[in-house]
């Protein structure tokens, strides 16, 4: 074994064979597809080539003839202003693909976990804000589920709530929960077949759910389907056509048009719960400042429906139009 040479071989870093030129041209094709270069500080395409940028050469530098300033191939996107070199930032987006935690990609590309976490933040933030807003119709279901956060690694709002730091895991509070409680809603719309759309909220009185609900869902001819909660109560009065069903009494689902099928039920939504918590298990301890943007991430992993390398193209698309 010992002479055999696969054990004397050092380990090879994924990021030395990825080639930071390649990066750069992938990102001018998703940028400028007719490779029509515009200006993003002003959108003219009465540009010129600038020369190169000095601690990254691959970078291409522009003068933008009509507002005579100067920008680059990452200028105005989040890969913009940082010290780690494109092609990291290429691989830490395509292992955020994959669902890896901040440790996971850290170990991936040697790098310090609190860079990687850094980096992890600001896609997920970017992602979080440009995606696209779901709009659900024909038929959609909404429920809430609860997630345990607490203020993991922002010690002045654990201060601002004058109690001490924990030293345990955080247990949540029993039942249904609230942002005070460290146990937020996250509300749910789906339509069956469609897009998501889910957000987290303080709580989840009538009042807090209704504008969510209003502006996601199309009113009109939508049939919503929830359970029997009474925060759902004023669905028929917000413009849906509402039916719900009585887990309570034991019930999951119910045929009420007598075709046969049971269309009366939220079982979308609660599918989606239990691909939501596989899918933030990895990430051990996310704070209540933090679940939305891993929330946003979700949304947009699934609305597109790409999952791993897939993901990769809409994701860089996203980021950089
Ligand atoms: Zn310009």
């Amino acid at each position: 074994m010992k002479n055999n040479p696969i054990y004397l071989e050092p380990i090879i870093n994924i990021q030395d064979l990825i080639d930071n030129a390649k990066c750069y041209e992938v990102v001018r094709k998703l940028r400028w597809p007719d490779g029509n270069v515009k200006c993003p500080l002003c959108g003219s395409s009465h540009v010129i080539r600038h020369g190169h940028d000095e601690t990254e050469p691959e970078r291409q530098k522009y003068h933008c003839k009509d507002c005579l300033r100067y920008f680059d191939d990452l200028t105005g996107t989040v890969f913009s202003g940082h010290h780690q070199p494109l092609k990291t930032w290429i691989l830490c987006s395509y292992f955020m693909g994959l669902n890896q935690s901040n440790l996971q990609i850290a170990k991936e590309l040697d790098l310090n976990e609190d860079d990687v976490q850094n980096m992890t933040e600001k896609l997920r933030g970017d992602v979080t804000v440009k995606k696209p807003k779901a709009k659900l119709e024909g038929e959609a279901e909404i429920d809430e589920v609860y997630i345990v956060a607490g203020h993991k690694g922002n010690p002045e709002a654990v201060k601002k709530k004058g109690r001490k730091g924990r030293r345990n895991r955080l247990k949540g509070a029993r039942g249904r929960g609230t942002l005070e409680k460290e146990k937020p809603p996250v509300l749910g719309m789906i339509q069956r077949g469609g897009d998501v759309s889910l957000i987290m909220l303080e709580n989840v009185k009538q009042e807090t759910i209704a504008p969510f609900i209003q502006g996601t869902i199309v009113v009109g001819n939508t049939v919503v389907y929830t359970d029997e909660y009474n925060i759902y109560g004023r669905l028929c009065e917000w413009g849906y056509k509402h039916k719900s069903v009585c887990h309570a009494k034991g019930e999951y689902a119910r045929d009420e048009d007598g075709d046969g099928f049971c269309e009366v039920h939220v079982n979308t939504i609660e599918g989606l719960w239990s691909l939501l918590r596989s899918w933030l298990r990895p990430h051990r301890g996310i704070s209540q400042e933090k679940l939305p943007h891993y929330l946003g991430f979700f949304e947009f992993v699934h609305n597109v429906r790409r999952r791993g390398k897939a993901l990769l193209a809409s994701m860089l698309n996203l980021l950089l139009n």
